[in-house]
């Protein structure tokens, strides 16, 4: 690991801050905390916290001896001043003298000594850094220390490796013990540059920014040095099937088995997030993988996001699905009652305080394909992803030099159930959607409107148009995944869908919306153009209806298939023959996939539309239109019963109001101002 400091980089930012009215204090403090939070070796998703003591004026324009460390919620890969909330350094150092503090009481004089009454939480590790001396302070959770210090002699081997240049501490849970124990190994013996904290991670410290954080990677190194002598092969494998299926085959299987199924409510379902690597499968394959992936967590601090162990499922044979997708039904219920027995036995040693979390699996181990992380957002899932990632090079290293040993598990129901670290969850919301995944076609003003809508509801979600830019575009404004798919070729709708399910697992929300309006008389009509209509118009609406089928079927939790018919299907327009005809035809396969999948708790509905500005409807045809009929503009577009233009959004509305409509199937819902010839009767 090699040190990314950069004088013109600090001098910049000092600048940039100095502008801003930020010290330089605070500035290198950004500088060198976002240095270490970007680093995923070093740091990941609130693994690490950063201090330094300076200067600050309250509001009555008195200075104060403060602390500013970094704060919860604040990511340290993109820390700005108000995510290093200043605390008075006096009134923290004070707390030495205490024999004990409670957490809140901890928390609470960390609050009322904050400069500014707005600024969020200081870290948990906050003492720790106000009873050191030093005025930069760095924390990180960095993954070859923790292969080092995972070990049954890890304080022994981490002696041995820093030879008295750290300090070694022994494992108490962060808050006002773990400060004091730190404090004292520090002052019997001032010269050490830091700490090794045991099954726990890394401090290290200096009078400059650059200083503490050249120590952080000048003992990283040592550590990775050290590893450096494990063994080559570390896990020998497993013997796999040769052919296995494919993560795309089996993502649905495990979102459907670790789904939280709830009588006559929608189930809790799950994103999934696949990662693959020759690392991961030699981790995954390995023989004694029931062994080394089930000894706990590598931190503390991961189990809010990982729970303490994966799920481990046997190798997914090609063509035996049905097999696999037992195994693993089984493999969830015997892990869900085994999270129970932890709970319960754990609980009751603290005199049964504490209220159950779901016991659903956040991380899914297959042989011979990858790991899942899986979370109630997409974000969440990436999070377990990428944690579990990071398990599987600290266990690998840990096993290369001796034998993977962390903490017991009475230790981590601590840090579970720990109210400090359940509030780093408070955040996320549950919207009505939260946790499906919605697939729609076409990214015009439709399209895009109503992959923002579904992810405003919470919905993870994917857009396909033949336009790969448009759809990347569209999938962008929405942290969304865009996929470049001509809808009418089976072949590019299979492999679209397969991307989602690597992604986000699966499908429980279809909208079937791309299309296009060919015209003509339909009595000279060429049977090419209507026939190519009908592809785009009717068979590209059944080829992803039926993808979307197949998953959801998998995942056996439902779901909803949404279908952009037109009022052309009720209502034709002359010489829109070419346009109405195979719409008419996609109207009734909404309804025959209703009446096919309701006992699968599948529905299929449908909205009907009329006159929306879009790519169907362009400015320049609206401007014809209008003309044709001596109307402005405004009036051609208001022409209905309610006299109001009818927009891509209101349409967007609809289809997120029948993916909610949990007991409505075979419906049309008309978004059309009012049109009593396009009425449905
Ligand atoms: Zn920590």
């Amino acid at each position: 690991m090699h040190s990314k400091w950069n004088d013109i980089a600090a001098d910049e930012m000092v600048a940039a801050y100095d502008a801003k009215g930020v010290g330089p204090d605070i500035a290198l403090r950004v500088y060198t905390t976002r240095l270490l939070g970007r680093d995923p070796l070093l740091v990941l998703h609130g693994g690490g916290n950063t201090s330094v003591k300076t200067r600050g004026r309250d509001d009555l324009g008195v200075d104060h001896e403060v602390i500013a460390v970094k704060g919860s919620g604040a990511d340290m890969a993109d820390i700005e001043p108000w995510g290093l909330p200043a605390v008075k350094l006096g009134p923290l150092r004070e707390l030495r003298t205490l024999e004990a503090l409670s957490d809140e009481a901890m928390v609470n004089v960390q609050r009322l000594n904050l400069l500014d009454s707005t600024a969020p939480n200081p870290s948990v590790e906050t003492l720790l850094h106000a009873f050191l001396p030093h005025k930069f302070v760095d924390h990180t959770h960095a993954a070859s220390v923790l292969a080092l210090v995972d070990q049954p002699d890890g304080e022994a081997l981490a002696r041995e490796v820093y030879d008295g240049r750290m300090g070694i501490v022994p494992y108490i849970a962060p808050g006002f013990g773990l400060a004091k124990a730190a404090a004292e190994v520090f002052e019997a013996d001032p010269r050490v540059e830091g700490f090794i904290l045991h099954k726990h991670g890394i401090f290290t410290f200096g009078e400059s920014a650059r200083e503490a954080y050249e120590r952080m990677i000048e003992m990283v190194s040592l550590a990775e040095s050290r590893l450096r002598q494990g063994r080559p092969i570390v896990f020998p494998a497993r013997q796999i099937a040769s052919a296995v299926a494919s993560a795309a085959e089996i993502a649905p299987l495990i979102r459907g088995a670790c789904a939280i199924r709830k009588e006559g409510e929608e189930p809790i379902r799950f994103i999934t997030d696949f990662r693959t690597a020759p690392e991961i499968l030699d981790y995954v394959n390995g023989a004694e993988l029931a062994s080394y992936s089930q000894r706990g967590v590598v931190t503390p601090d991961h189990i809010i996001r990982t729970k303490n162990k994966p799920l481990v499922v046997p190798p997914p044979e090609a063509g035996k699905l049905d097999e696999f997708a037992k195994a693993l039904r089984e493999g969830v219920a015997k892990f869900v009652a085994e999270y129970d027995g932890y709970f319960a036995r754990e609980n009751a040693a603290v005199g049964n305080t504490k209220t159950k979390l779901d016991g659903a699996p956040r991380v899914v181990l297959v042989p011979g394909v990858g790991l899942f992380g899986l979370g109630r957002t997409a974000k969440d899932a990436g999070m377990a992803a990428d944690l579990a990632e990071n398990t599987v090079r600290v266990v690998t290293d840990a096993e290369g030099i001796g034998r993977y040993e962390p903490l017991p598990e009475k230790d981590l129901f601590q840090l579970e159930y720990w109210s400090l670290e359940q509030a780093k969850l408070k955040g996320a919301v549950v919207k009505p959607l939260t946790g499906q995944v919605a697939l729609v076609t076409g990214a015009g003003a439709i399209g895009a409107a109503t992959a923002k809508a579904l992810a405003a509801q919470g919905a993870a979600v994917a857009i396909v148009d033949i336009d790969g830019e448009a759809a990347n575009k569209a999938a962008a404004a929405i942290k969304g995944l865009g996929i470049e798919c001509d809808v009418t070729k089976p072949e590019q709708v299979r492999a679209a869908f397969a991307l989602v399910c690597e992604r986000f697992g699966g499908v429980d929300i279809l909208v079937s919306n791309a299309g296009a309006a060919w015209q003509g008389r339909i009595g000279e009509v060429s049977d090419e153009l209507l026939r190519k209509s009908f592809e785009l118009n009717f068979f590209a609406h059944q080829t992803v209806a039926q993808e979307a089928v197949r998953i959801m079927l998998r995942q056996g939790t439902g779901g909803v298939l949404l279908f952009n018919i037109s009022k052309q299907a009720v209502n034709p327009g002359a010489n829109f023959g070419p346009y109405g005809l195979p719409k008419a035809a996609t109207m009734l396969l909404m309804r025959q996939y209703a009446l096919d999948y309701g006992a699968d708790g599948i529905r299929s509905n449908g909205v009907n539309a009329d006159r929306v500005r879009s790519g169907l409807l362009t400015d320049a045809m609206i401007a014809a239109r209008a003309k044709a009929r001596g109307l402005s503009e405004a009036e051609y577009m208001a022409g209905n019963l309610l006299n109001r233009e009818v927009l891509a959004e209101d349409v967007a509305q609809a289809f997120v109001q029948l993916a909610l409509a949990r007991k409505t199937t075979g419906h049309i819902e008309t978004v059309d101002g009012g049109n009593i010839a396009a009425a449905l009767r």
